[in-house]
């Protein structure tokens, strides 16, 4: 048994930044963007069925996918669209679902799901994590780290979910306003105190608790337990940084 763990955040919001750390920290780490890449890469059966739907034309002179024809083709029209992400989608679920059947028992997987509120993706999960930043920040990380106009960065965020409502879905917050130097030290340094290790009493938490357990309220802060493999979960004993902004 594995603890399933959905990541999500708004965009630019430290998603992967947090991947990184949790993968480092011995999470397996399932990130659904690379995999889209891989099922479609040159040789696959996933490049020959999109090549059957859209022609030839969406190949570069080296036979890989030329993604921004592709794009433009999609783009313009729906159902086009859904025809991509049938023959792609299926792909990256069943690529998934091999890379957590081969994850040891008491793995914690984590999944980065961009969209997980806005297609109310949290039933599939043990546990949502989410990656919180007030949009002022986001929209400074955006037009500095995305090559992104405040504007773009602005129309793309008032394109997803609101941040309160991704806050109500989530199981645990990290708060990565501070840097990422800080968000290292939140990793590393916090300390647990009893409740910590525990698997959350909820009803969807796994009957046998991985070793490394991520658990805890609402609210709670992602953090590491000193000595131990894995992060874990403990209660909140701060002030909240959210109520503020
Ligand atoms: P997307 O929604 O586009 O997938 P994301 O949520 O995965 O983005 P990241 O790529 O992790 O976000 O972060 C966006 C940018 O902001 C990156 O350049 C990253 O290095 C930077 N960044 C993330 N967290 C911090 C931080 N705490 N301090 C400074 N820069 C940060």
């Amino acid at each position: 048994m594995v603890l399933r763990v959905g990541l999500t955040g708004g965009i630019g919001s430290g998603k992967s930044e947090v991947s990184r750390r949790l993968a480092a920290q011995g999470a397996v780490v399932i990130d659904a963007d690379q995999i889209a890449r891989e099922v479609v890469e040159p040789g696959t059966a996933g490049l020959a069925d999109i090549v059957r739907e859209f022609g030839p034309e969406v190949l570069l002179p080296d036979g890989s996918l030329n993604r921004p024809r592709l794009g433009e083709i999609v783009f313009a029209d729906p159902e086009l669209r859904g025809k991509l992400n049938g023959i792609v989608h299926p792909l990256v679920r069943a690529r998934s679902q091999e890379l957590e059947d081969a994850a040891e028992p008491g793995a914690i997987v984590v999944q980065d799901v961009p969209l997980l509120t806005e297609n109310n993706l949290a039933g599939l999960f043990d546990l949502v994590v989410v990656v919180d930043v007030p949009p002022r920040i986001q929209l400074d990380r955006l037009a500095k780290h995305r090559d992104m106009s405040r504007d773009q960065a602005k129309a793309r965020m008032a394109a997803q979910a609101s941040r309160a409502d991704r806050l109500a879905i989530a199981g645990i917050v990290i708060d990565n306003s501070a840097s990422l130097a800080e968000l290292d030290r939140t990793g590393r340094s916090a300390t647990c105190g009893p409740s910590c290790g525990a698997a959350s009493s909820s009803a969807r938490a796994p009957a046998r608790a991985p070793s490394a357990v991520l658990a805890g309220g609402r609210k709670s802060l992602l953090t590491a337990r000193p000595g131990a493999a894995g992060w874990v979960a403990c209660r909140r004993r701060r002030p909240d940084p959210w109520s503020s902004s």
